[in-house]
């Protein structure tokens, strides 16, 4: 597929599996903005963006913010706090076409709203 997280899900681009299992997959950014910085993202190409989120994909967006929580936890960044990033096409920074929730922490992090 011509997707490169279609590409890390397929384990065809080679990246450091943190957690797998049969929907989601979760890998470091390459380049990284925190000293922890996980992409959480469904190993299908199901969907592009938020923008484009069905109904029915209320249970997968969930489970994806809730393994970031978890790894927040393991990570062991959860006690001081993390943030949760879904950017959303072009003015929201979007760069991947394959939508993933970025898991940034381990230091205070810059303020863009508030
Ligand atoms: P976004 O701007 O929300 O679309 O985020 C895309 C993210 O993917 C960026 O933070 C990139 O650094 C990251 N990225 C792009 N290519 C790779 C790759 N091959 N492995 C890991 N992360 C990547
Ligand atoms: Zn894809």
């Amino acid at each position: 597929p011509a997707c490169i997280f279609c590409q890390i899900a397929a384990r065809d681009i080679p990246s450091t599996a943190v957690f797998a299992d049969d929907e989601l997959y979760v890998f470091p950014d390459i380049h990284p903005q925190a000293p922890v910085h996980l992409l959480i993202i469904p190993k299908e190409h199901i969907l592009r963006s938020v923008a484009d989120m069905a109904e029915s994909q209320t249970g997968l967006l969930g489970r994806m913010v809730f393994r970031a929580k978890l790894l927040a936890e393991e990570q062991g960044i959860a006690d001081q706090g993390y943030r949760l990033v879904f950017n959303v096409r072009h003015h929201g920074g979007q760069e991947v076409d394959h939508v993933h929730l970025h898991l940034l922490g381990g230091q205070v992090l810059g303020s863009l709203v508030g």
